[in-house]
């Protein structure tokens, strides 16, 4: 079954713009809160015309602004709750062992990567909890926090991948893995409440993050993203996934 209300945060451009756009596809949606920087500087989303649609004021390192979102959010949604919050910005900077040491550049991802979204789920758990309904049974029509993780970050895999120095994209992979452990904790947390909570890797996806040389297209990754939220169920909590639902290590 589909959710009623989904926030997508970092929908600008990229998966979250896509995931916006395929979450608006499924009629059964009701409320569909694309969360960006500033509202005003959002051109992709401006050209959508949707009811359902509503361009939210999110940006992750901003507390003011986070506040400002679940109020807003809130307002829409009342009683009912937000079903599914999918914590998607993220950014990505170069990092090279053969340049000076710079601890703003790793701090700048840790910031956006890391703790962006524990804040950010933080502050919206109170709206998700308020979905739940008394027989809840980790269903994202119930409540959900998906976290868009990469299986770059996975420690089971980091020789597949190799050096991170070399390529400069070592802050991206030390804070997926952050994203994936606060995921398993935060899925112990909740355990009891069967709040869900899953990590999913989009595949290396042709943005402006996974270059023109990726594997995949936009919309074959927020496709097969969305078809498999739908069927997340209790067997999911706590886990990583590929876009399709395969269990991936951490
Ligand atoms: P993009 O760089 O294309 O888009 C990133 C999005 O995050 C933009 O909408 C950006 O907004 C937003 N964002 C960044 N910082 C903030 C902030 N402070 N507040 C609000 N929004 C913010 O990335 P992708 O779409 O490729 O990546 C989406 C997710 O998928 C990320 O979590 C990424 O790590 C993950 N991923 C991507 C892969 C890929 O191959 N593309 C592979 C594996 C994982 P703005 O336009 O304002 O900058």
């Amino acid at each position: 079954m589909w959710p009623r209300s989904i926030l997508i945060t970092g929908a600008s451009r990229g998966i979250g713009l896509g995931l916006v756009k395929e979450f608006l596809a499924r009629s059964e949606v009701e409320h569909v809160f694309a969360g960006v920087r500033d509202p005003n500087r959002a051109p992709n989303l401006a050209s959508i015309s949707d009811p359902r649609l509503k361009v939210i004021a999110l940006d992750i390192l901003s507390d003011q602004s986070i506040e400002g979102a679940v109020e807003e959010i809130s307002k829409v949604v009342g009683e009912k709750g937000l079903n599914v919050l999918v914590n998607n910005a993220a950014i990505m900077v170069q990092y090279h062992f053969h340049e000076s040491p710079n601890r703003a550049k790793i701090d700048e991802v840790m910031r956006s990567n890391v703790t962006a979204p524990i804040i950010v789920t933080h502050y919206f758990l109170p709206l998700l909890r308020k979905a739940l309904p008394r027989d809840a049974n980790f269903l994202p029509s119930h409540a959900a926090i998906i976290n868009i993780g990469s299986d770059y970050g996975s420690l089971t895999k980091c020789s597949v991948y190799g050096s991170g120095g070399e390529l400069g994209h070592l802050p991206h992979k030390v804070s997926k893995a952050g994203l994936s452990q606060f995921s398993r904790v935060l899925s112990e947390d909740l355990k009891a409440e069967k709040l869900l909570v899953v990590t999913l890797h989009p595949g290396w996806v042709s943005t402006d993050m996974g270059t023109d040389a990726a594997d995949i297209s936009v919309g074959e990754s927020v496709g097969a993203l969305a078809s498999t939220i739908e069927l997340l169920n209790e067997t999911h909590h706590g886990g990583f996934f590929d876009r399709n639902g395969e269990p991936l290590p951490l």
